[in-house]
């Protein structure tokens, strides 16, 4: 018999996920018993999860050889002490090219002054301001994983001076790396437009904090769709105040949905984006779980095991 995988994600996504994972399934040469039905015996050999399914503790799944999720990121999770096999989070075709295509939507968008010609119309012919061309704008990324680099990529494929700054060190053409306390400060100090893609991890909370906020030039701009705890919300809140942030835009935050009331709603040089920079998709996603399970069943090694030790 073939493994048998347990779906466990909100009621809504089976119906989405279930032909795709099936022909993915089948496409990798796997016969699989694949059920959203979580009742026991738990005699599964796989769980793909989200959060938000009806799976909230792994010990009665003894028999599980990974948990496989349908998410990047994996903070809600990796703490999960009941889990004691593999956690693979998601690394998807898909995720990581909708992703790198968001953040150059935001970068363009500042780098050339759209909101300038788009917003607030009002009958006055300006044509005085020649942007800089992409060449002569610096572009930081903090966190140099699968979405920052493809991210760096898309950037640089269009022209942009990209540094980047990741934990460990990192050499990738056409990019300037950096990693310690010490790249952070050389990645910020040159960043007209930061991008953070980092984990949300013990170590990465409030990456963003009041003094590396002080290490940006005057006017930067700010894109986040990483995680909200990488920001002091307070402090970004008085840098965009003061001026020496000249704009965020948020896609992810330390609480979401953003409640109604919270200051980065109404704020000018604020744009709120409800978590949307970019989608696990089940087309292409489903092939990498696939992949795993084909892996798991050939006795080979899991692709992207999380570091439980790191958190991500
Ligand atoms: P990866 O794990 O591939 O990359 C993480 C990067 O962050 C690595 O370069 C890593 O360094 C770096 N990093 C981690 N901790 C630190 C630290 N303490 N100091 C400096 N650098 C650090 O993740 P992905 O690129 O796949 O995803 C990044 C995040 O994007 C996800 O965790 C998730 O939070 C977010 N995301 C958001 C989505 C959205 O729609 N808004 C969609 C999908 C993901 P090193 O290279 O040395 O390991």
């Amino acid at each position: 018999m073939g493994p048998r995988i347990l779906f466990s994600a909100p009621d809504e996504h089976w119906p989405l996920w279930r032909p795709h994972l099936l022909a993915a399934f089948a496409d990798a040469g796997l016969d699989v018993t694949l059920t959203n039905d979580p009742s026991g015996p738990w005699t599964f050999d796989y769980v793909v999860y989200q959060p938000g399914g009806p799976v909230r503790d792994f010990a009665p799944f003894e028999r599980i050889k990974a948990v496989l999720s349908l998410w990047a990121g994996v903070e809600s999770i990796v703490g999960d002490t009941s889990i004691v096999v593999p956690l693979c989070r998601m690394v998807d075709v898909g995720l990581t090219r909708g992703m790198a295509e968001w953040v150059t939507a935001h970068v363009l968008r500042y780098h050339m002054g759209i909101d300038g010609h788009i917003l607030g119309q009002d009958g006055v012919w300006r044509n005085s301001v020649v942007p800089p061309l992409a060449p002569e704008r610096t572009v930081g990324i903090l966190g140099l994983g699968e979405l920052g680099r493809a991210t760096a990529a898309m950037l640089t494929s269009i022209g942009f001076r990209v540094v980047g700054w990741s934990r460990g060190p990192r050499e990738l053409p056409g990019i300037e790396t950096w990693s310690g306390a010490e790249g952070l400060s050389e990645v910020l100090g040159a960043s007209e437009i930061l991008v953070l893609l980092l984990p949300a991890t013990p170590a990465t909370e409030n990456t963003l904090d009041a003094r590396a906020l002080a290490m940006l030039p005057r006017g930067a701009r700010i894109i986040n769709p990483g995680r909200g705890p990488l920001i002091d919300d307070e402090a970004l809140l008085k840098a965009l105040d003061n001026g020496h942030v000249g704009h965020a835009t948020l896609d992810v935050f330390r609480q979401e949905p953003l409640p109604a009331e919270h200051p980065y709603w109404a704020h000018p040089m604020v744009t709120v984006t409800p978590h949307i920079a970019s989608a696990t998709r089940p087309e292409t996603a489903s092939m990498a779980i696939a992949e795993n399970v084909r892996r798991g069943e050939a006795g080979l090694d899991f692709l992207n095991v999380v570091n439980r030790a790191e958190s991500y």
